[in-house]
């Protein structure tokens, strides 16, 4: 009987003497060695109570282990549930009470603490450390090296992904067998990838990018992976000279392009680096061609769609664009109250249709009905435009839409000037309360290394460029914009900072 992600992903691994994967310390596993570590883990979660449509919760470390624990969990016909490393005690409580799991995985220090959390949401915890040992790889090590996967169908769930819940609750995003497959297919036959790459994995694998994107695309074109704990700037120059390929957040790039060793001969042989999960600056991208002589290749995706657009591979990879929709993937630009489509060239919320697009939120009827139409389009929340030559480009979140007076200001239009001023490294627009305006145009600026940045100097070149509803009503210098994990900016802790500029 098939299952259709472990037959095309996972499957092919056994019996390889291919190796698969390189790990920090330099030892390398196989495919063989993978593919039988994956199906002692699943006798494992079956001894453990997991039966088809069952979530497995896990927040645990980076490792060929916990990669295991994805493939045994799709092998036994499960539901993959990882979440951020980073998430405490409480937030763990909303995500079991939320999905409630049969197991819950965890590294052994957090057991005490967490052991009450899962207790309450009905979960069995066991254990599983960065070194692979835990309670976990203790139920698999006598287990057969062998499992025949339970049958599951494209429709049938494989994973729940949490989005990141900036606005509200975190919520539970539903993707099938063939939402996984599906990206996984075209985005490994438009960036080319073979069983020849070697795959520089930087990323976490509890977030899309690291986990689908990555790792789906390298497992279903038989290549192999460097996989690395973390994007450790040491660690990945050393890599890469080894490496094919590589995706990353734009930090990944810029914290690289930081570092005089990171040049053009130590990536000579790479193939392909791609960008995505928060805006590549198109300076980034110039600055990365004239060290590199590589043009980094940028896509657009989320969550709940998996990829959505993508730079071509071939053509021209277009700075500040994230390309053209992919092969099945619709997208139009419509107007954010009407839903009805706008001209070409008109910025307006990006909708998207394709297999690609996941079922749902989980147990949210509601979020789900605001979110995804009934034809199929899933309403993203990010605001695009599509040049005459079809390249979409992200102009910002639906949220951060600024309303001062009556006007909208979409933020990337007046982060884009800013960012060209001298001594600017980086900006963020954000809305801040304002008694006359409702809210007003604030900026926070980053500045380049040594320049000492005036505000008021700032602020005047800006005057002639720009509509005077759009001019930043105040603008303050900080050290470093907040980002999370995944490279973005974290405009609510913006926004909360700078409330009261205004206030009274
Ligand atoms: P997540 O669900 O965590 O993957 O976040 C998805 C969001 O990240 C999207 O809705 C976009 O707002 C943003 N995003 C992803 N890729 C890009 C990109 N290449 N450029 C700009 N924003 C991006």
């Amino acid at each position: 009987m098939a299952n259709v992600l472990h037959d095309a992903l996972f499957a092919p691994l056994t019996g390889s003497a291919r190796r698969f994967l390189i790990l920090p310390d330099g030892q390398e596993m196989t495919g063989g060695a993978f593919a039988a570590l994956a199906a002692r883990m699943a006798h494992a979660l079956l001894a453990a109570g997991v039966r088809p449509g069952d979530r497995v919760a896990v927040q645990v470390a980076k490792s060929a282990e916990a990669l295991a624990v994805y493939a045994a969990t799709v092998a036994a016909g499960g539901i993959f549930l990882p979440l951020n490393t980073a998430y405490t005690a409480e937030e763990i409580a909303y995500f079991l009470n939320n999905a409630i799991p049969r197991l819950f995985l965890c590294d052994a220090a957090k057991a005490a603490t967490l052991t009450p959390v899962a207790d309450a949401a009905g979960a069995r915890l066991m254990t599983l450390n960065a070194d692979g040992t835990g309670s976990l790889a203790e139920a698999a090590a006598g287990q057969p090296a062998t499992f025949a996967a339970v049958a599951r169908g494209p429709e049938d769930l494989a994973a729940f992904l949490y989005t990141s819940g900036t606005t509200g609750r975190s919520k539970g995003a539903m993707l099938t067998h063939a939402n996984l497959l599906s990206n996984a297919e075209v985005l490994a036959r438009e960036w080319r990838f073979t069983a020849d790459d070697l795959l520089l994995h930087a990323l976490p694998i509890f977030h899309t990018h690291g986990l689908f994107v990555a790792s789906n695309v390298s497992l279903l074109t038989g290549g192999a992976m460097i996989f690395l704990p973390g994007f450790d700037r040491d660690q990945v120059i050393r890599w890469l000279p080894r490496a094919t390929s590589m995706m990353g957040v734009p930090t990944f790039y810029t914290r690289l392009l930081d570092d005089p060793r990171f040049d053009r001969a130590l990536v000579a042989h790479m193939r392909l680096f791609t960008s995505g999960s928060a805006p590549l600056l198109a300076e980034t991208h110039v600055a990365f061609e004239e060290r590199t002589g590589h043009r980094i290749l940028e896509r657009y995706g989320m969550t709940e769609t998996n990829m959505n657009t993508s730079n071509p591979y071939a053509g021209e990879r277009r700075a500040g664009t994230v390309g053209f929709p992919l092969p099945g993937v619709e997208l139009k630009i419509t107007d954010p109250a009407t839903g009805a489509t706008l001209p070409q060239g008109e910025a307006g919320m990006i909708e998207v249709r394709g297999p690609n697009v996941f079922k749902g939120y989980w147990q949210m009827t509601e979020k789900t009905r605001e979110e995804l139409r009934d034809d199929g389009f899933f309403i993203t929340g990010d605001i695009g435009v599509v040049d005459a030559d079809g390249y979409v480009s992200i102009v910002g979140r639906a949220k951060d839409l600024i309303i001062t007076g009556g006007y909208n200001v979409y933020p990337k239009e007046v982060e884009l000037l800013l960012d060209e001023q001298p001594g600017v490294l980086e900006s963020a627009v954000i809305g801040v309360p304002h008694p006359d305006f409702g809210e007003a145009v604030f900026g926070v600026l980053v500045a380049q290394k040594g320049a000492a940045l005036d505000p008021a100097a700032v602020q005047a070149a800006l005057a002639g460029r720009l509509a005077k509803f759009k001019q930043p009503k105040g603008l303050a210098v900080v050290d470093e914009l907040p980002r999370n994990t995944m490279g973005k900016v974290q405009k609510n802790l913006l926004r909360e900072q700078f409330k009261g500029r205004f206030a009274g």
